[in-house]
């Protein structure tokens, strides 16, 4: 068996964003890091490509707010060229029936929009906002903590005090709200607050958005809060374009990753964790190459440990194999000849809401079928679609005058029923989404000149994602916190010493935020 002969501190198994965030915190100590990529580019989820001729685009993940600040600002990210524009305003919603919501911008004109519908509800919005962000605070204060790990003895009492503390610290009412969004269904959250259906099917998409369930289970707010706790520029809750795609975050991160003297490597996939002793002591690639190495750092889905690891034994294997890891998205990206022209708010020309994310899925009902008809027959006719077109505010991404669109779909079932397989239906379920988009504006299906179509098989097969799952695995309350990826390894530490995951399988989960990638370096480090 071929061995490099080369010894590192740290080899790190994936360049996803948090592989590279790992690998410059450990480098930036001095440690000798190599990072070991399977695909032929860095960044993982986070890569711009071509996917027609001219035309290039975020492949996978395509919108940007959670990535932390301290992981922008230690990595340089700006000072390596990243650039994030916010959107003008978060989302516009078009409706069936002509109409349309714009939600974002500032207070004041998302109340004049929500005040169309009920003057109501546009009342209640900025107390809404503000409760929500008292939560999504310590959210945020909770990020960057290793969570207290079960099982994990006298040592866990300082995590777990710095977790209690942040919740004590919150009047009581606060504390109902944390307990509440946590556990109850997002339509549950947003009925107790709103009336009018349009504003709920806005707040309500979030908590949709890679996790298939109805927005009336139980358990759904939190996925709406998730996706609040980012930030853009300093703003709280906004979501952005990265200009260049998202590639550009993990480009800039590779730059400083090598700046750091970390070495990467990409086409070379690791089949398993070397293991001496008792201990992590390298990988193995698929090609037979034997990496030595003092610690073994893995980026890829949690679930990949059950097979990297087969010889290690233990009760692990059945936490690790019960995982749940589908959120039934499907991804495409779509060359355009021209913007989509809305029904609802007409135009060719870029306007605001060509800039917003755009939502096509008008009430919580109509997400709630698209669940049921999901869970009958793998994917509903009239799927839930959320539509981006960077090139608005990129024009690197297209040729002059065409555009490039990120489509973005919830509820299409990794595994079909009745014997269908993706590799039959892509084009198909890609239709479908086509046509809803289309019915909200017109002239979209014409204006289609190419496509890249990522089924959730195909997700699985592109990036590691088992099961399609867009987060390393479900955002549901057994799978969070100090049960992340599974009680007893919420520290980083895996089942076998000198073994760690920086993914989003671990604290605080998925999203393109750095987090994981900034909390299992620091853990590397204290064991040193
Ligand atoms: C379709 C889609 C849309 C999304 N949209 C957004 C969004 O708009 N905004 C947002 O914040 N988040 C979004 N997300 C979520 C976000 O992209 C991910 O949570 C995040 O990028 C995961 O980063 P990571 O570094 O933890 O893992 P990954 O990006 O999954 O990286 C893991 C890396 O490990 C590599 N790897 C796996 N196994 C091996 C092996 N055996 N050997 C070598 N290498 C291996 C993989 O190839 C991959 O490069 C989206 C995700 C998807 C899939």
């Amino acid at each position: 068996m071929p061995a490099t002969g080369a010894r590192y501190d740290a080899v790190v198994v994936g360049a996803g964003h948090n592989g590279l965030v790992c690998a410059c915190y450990l480098a930036a100590r001095g440690l000798k890091v190599c990072v070991l990529e399977r695909r032929a580019v860095a960044g993982g989820a986070a890569v711009t490509e071509e996917f027609h001729p001219g035309f290039r685009n975020s492949t996978a993940s395509y919108t940007v707010s959670l990535l932390h600040p301290k992981v922008i600002r230690d990595l340089r990210l700006a000072e390596h060229g990243l650039r994030i524009v916010e959107r003008p305003f978060a989302n516009f919603l078009p409706l069936p029936d002509g109409a349309y919501l714009k939600v974002g911008g500032g207070i004041e004109a998302t109340q004049r929009e929500v005040a169309r519908f009920s003057r109501r509800d546009a009342e209640r919005l900025p107390e809404y906002y503000r409760r929500l962000d008292v939560v999504a605070d310590v959210l945020r204060e909770l990020l960057l903590e290793t969570p207290p790990n079960a099982g994990g003895g006298i040592a866990e009492l300082l995590p777990a005090w710095k977790s209690a503390r942040a919740l004590r610290r919150l009047p009581l009412a606060a504390q109902r709200d944390v307990l509440d969004l946590f556990t109850v269904s997002a339509a549950e959250w947003l009925d107790r607050w709103f009336e009018s259906e349009p504003i709920k099917a806005c707040f309500g998409f979030d908590s949709v958005v890679g996790n298939f369930a109805s927005p009336y289970a139980p358990g759904t707010a939190y996925v709406l809060l998730h996706h609040v706790f980012g930030e853009v520029n300093g703003k709280k809750g906004a979501w952005g374009h990265a200009i260049g795609g998202m590639g550009a975050i993990t480009g800039a991160m590779r730059r400083e990753a090598e700046a750091r003297g970390v070495e990467i490597r990409t086409g070379a996939a690791v089949e398993r964790v070397v293991v001496s002793a008792g201990r992590a002591s390298g990988v193995a690639l698929a090609d037979g190459t034997q990496i030595a190495a003092q610690h073994v750092v893995s980026n890829a889905h949690p679930r990949w440990l059950l097979a990297a690891l087969a010889d290690v034994e233990g009760e692990w294997r059945e936490a690790f194999g019960n995982y749940r890891s589908e959120s039934a998205t499907f991804r495409m990206n779509v060359a355009l000849a021209e913007l989509p022209d809305f029904s609802s708010l007409p135009g060719r020309e870029a306007e605001d809401h060509h800039r917003s994310g755009i939502i096509m899925a008008p009430s919580l009902a109509f997400m709630d079928r698209a669940w049921m008809s999901a869970n009958a027959r793998g994917w509903s006719e009239e799927p839930i679609v959320e539509m981006l077109i960077p090139s608005t505010v990129d024009d690197s991404l297209a040729p002059p005058g065409k555009h490039v669109a990120s489509l973005f779909c919830q509820h299409f079932r990794y595994a079909l029923p009745d014997g269908r397989h993706w590799d039959r239906e892509r084009e198909r379920a890609a239709d479908a989404v086509v046509e809803q988009v289309t019915r909200f504006a017109p002239n979209f299906k014409a204006s289609v000149l190419g496509r890249r179509i990522l089924s959730p098989l195909d997700l699985e097969r592109e990036f590691g994602l088992v099961g399609g799952d867009i987060f390393h695995g479900k955002l549901s309350l057994n799978q969070l916190f100090s049960a992340r990826p599974a009680l007893g390894f919420a520290s980083y530490r895996m089942p076998v010493k000198g073994l760690y995951l920086c993914g989003s399988g671990a604290h605080p989960g998925g999203g393109v935020t750095g987090v994981p990638g900034h909390n299992a370096a620091r853990e590397i480090l204290r064991d040193l």
